[in-house]
């Protein structure tokens, strides 16, 4: 356990306005990811699966490469959003464009075309079988973060396919299109739970925590050494897998008992949200038996794998 105060102190001195609150992901995001997957799988206990997403990525990058112009919410909606301090693309209001399943048969046809295990092509066919009302309820699913009532093996491509959909209207929308959140603990663009925190993101000041989105890859602004569920801040207490060089680390919660992952990018500047959180599931194993559950989903991660 270590204490940040030394640059909590820096961080209250920075004026507000000078620290950009939302940073959009980049649109090379699961190419990137990718490439991170290929590069921690090699001898991980996880290989098989990290190997098996690395292949996935490819395939959301190259669905959102093609993916088509759809509308956009209207300016009075906009404008809604931002009095109130509401996500613009909530999960739990936004009416998702049926493009997303598009982009999930996209997913799924270029896997079939993939090395992968007789199983996982067994799950692709069973999926290219659903019906729209059916892939639309496991979207509501894992978008309302019920993961438990999602086959395990199906998780990985809906979910992937959700954050290509909504990585896209995110993108294409721009980063003036949203504001900041009445709860700063969700996401300002979808209104989804953070999968983990990243501290010196490259396209903020170094020293500034963001939080990355579970679902859009947006990341957004919370000072350190706060609770990102329930914005308490005593009781926050660090921990480190022993033998590590303390790239990630669990930043616990007393109050509400819950952890948020950070990855220090001055240890490392190519760690990615998603896949170094995977690769680290040894922490979660730690702070489950401190008794403090995840402040937020890994949408590859279903709750039964644990
Ligand atoms: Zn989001
Ligand atoms: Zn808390």
């Amino acid at each position: 356990m270590t204490s940040e105060l030394g640059i909590l102190a820096h961080e209250i001195e920075a004026p507000a306005g000078e620290i950009r609150h939302t940073i959009l992901p980049g649109r090379d995001l699961f190419s990137r990811r990718a490439e991170r997957f290929r590069h921690l799988a090699p001898g991980h206990p996880l290989e098989e699966y990290l190997d098996f997403l690395a292949i996935v990525a490819d395939a959301q990058q190259a669905a959102l490469n093609r993916f088509p112009a759809l509308p956009r919410p209207d300016p009075g909606e906009q404008a809604k959003c931002r009095t109130h301090g509401l996500p613009l693309l909530d999960v739990h209001s936004w009416p998702r464009h049926p493009a997303w399943r598009d982009g999930l048969t996209s997913i799924l046809q270029q896997l079939t075309n993939a090395a992968l295990p007789d199983a996982t092509q067994e799950t692709i066919t069973g999926l290219q079988q659903k019906s729209d009302a059916e892939l639309e309820q496991m979207a509501g699913r894992i978008l309302t973060g019920d993961l438990a009532e999602v086959s395990p093996r199906e998780l990985p491509f809906v979910a992937a396919a959700l954050q290509v959909y909504w990585l896209q209207m995110a993108t294409a929308l721009g980063e003036d299109a949203f504001g900041r959140l009445e709860q700063g603990g969700l996401c300002p663009v979808c209104g989804s739970y953070p999968g983990s925190g990243m501290v010196g993101s490259a396209t903020a000041n170094p020293g500034l925590r963001y939080l990355c989105c579970s679902l859009c890859a947006s990341q957004w602004h919370m000072v350190r050494i706060k609770c990102s569920c329930c914005e308490s801040t005593r009781g926050i207490n660090h921990y480190t897998l022993e033998g590590s060089n303390a790239a990630v680390k669990a930043e616990s919660c007393d109050d509400c008992n819950s952890y948020l992952k950070l990855l220090y990018l001055e240890q490392d500047r190519e760690m990615d949200a998603m896949a170094d959180d995977l690769a680290t599931l040894s922490l979660d194993m730690l702070m489950d038996k401190e008794g403090k559950s995840r402040g937020g989903p890994n949408l590859f991660f279903h709750p039964g794998m644990a």
